[in-house]
């Protein structure tokens, strides 16, 4: 990987800052210039900590699962369907369900993202993996109390995650995956953060389930769509909502806030995809430029 000589870590020093401390400045620069050194996952190194360590974040997720507890009686009330799979269907189940996505949701994984900021290390399947049968993600604060809010107005909870089932090949007669040691750690894990274990049919995982296309989350909504009406969806992804190409911003926004919402990430997640390395953030920038 690249990396272009605008992207030193001394250039992010104001000059102000360094001319008052001209002497600790001699000190850090070897270890800045250390720094230097291409790391993958350096471009995340504030987002993560912003995610870790500010009370911004807290302040953030706590004030979106309000508005979205605050918004039940409307979303049970309704009888529409918050899903686009659901759209223009005049023949809704009637048993309503709030779905939501879960890492970075309703599970906190920033201890993996940490780590690789710490040990330079990128992303990879199996240590992602590892992460997941470990069961040690936290909780997102606010949704443990929505989701208590939730069930108790009788609504079904159903989680709609990309972490993936790799399981054995092997399925039963309805096409479900045997052995998915990811679908028990998953469990495991909403249980001790939920104080509840959600039902086997109420978390579906990616590529659990034989010939069911998880490329996106659409087959896996409108799977739900078929036994729930979807009264609400809740994630930090635009997929979690509406798969990419689908999305129209204007014909859409309507749904933020009311039966679509959002939590932050900055991270990682599908809005990444054209910003891969430190290079295409750079390009990515859209400055302001002085007359
Ligand atoms: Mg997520």
């Amino acid at each position: 990987m690249a990396f272009s000589s605008h992207n030193s870590p001394v250039f992010l020093i104001p000059e102000s800052v360094m001319l008052r401390f001209t002497p600790v400045s001699l000190l850090i620069v070897p270890i800045l210039a250390a720094a230097q050194a291409p790391i993958a996952q350096r471009e995340n190194l504030a987002a993560t900590v912003w995610m870790q360590r500010s009370a911004e974040m807290s302040a953030v997720t706590r004030t979106v699962y309000r508005a979205a507890t605050a918004a039940l009686p409307a979303a049970r009330k309704a009888g529409t369907g918050a899903a686009l799979e659901q759209e223009n269907r005049p023949d809704l189940p009637g048993k309503p369900a709030i779905v939501l996505d879960i890492d970075e949701t309703v599970l906190n994984n920033m201890p993996y993202n940490a780590a690789q900021a710490a040990n330079g290390e990128a992303w990879t399947a199996s240590s992602w993996e590892n992460w997941v049968l470990a069961r040690k993600a936290g909780g997102i604060d606010g949704a443990a109390e929505f989701i208590r809010a939730a069930r108790d107005m009788k609504f079904t909870v159903i989680f709609i995650s990309n972490r993936e089932c790799r399981a054995d090949g092997r399925y039963d007669s309805e096409g479900r995956a045997l052995d998915c040691p990811q679908k028990a750690a998953t469990l495991d894990n909403l249980e001790t953060v939920l104080g509840y274990r959600p039902g086997d049919d109420d978390v579906l995982l990616r590529n659990e389930r034989r010939g069911r296309d998880d490329s996106n989350k659409s087959a896996r909504r409108r799977e739900v769509a078929g036994r729930h009406r979807i009264a609400m969806l809740l994630g930090d992804d635009l997929e979690d909502f509406v798969t990419r190409a689908r999305f129209d911003p204007a014909r859409h926004a309507e749904r933020f806030g009311t039966v679509w919402f959002a939590l932050p990430n900055p991270v990682y997640g599908s809005w990444r995809g054209p910003y891969r390395d430190t290079e295409a953030l750079y390009r990515a920038l859209e400055p302001w430029r002085r007359q």
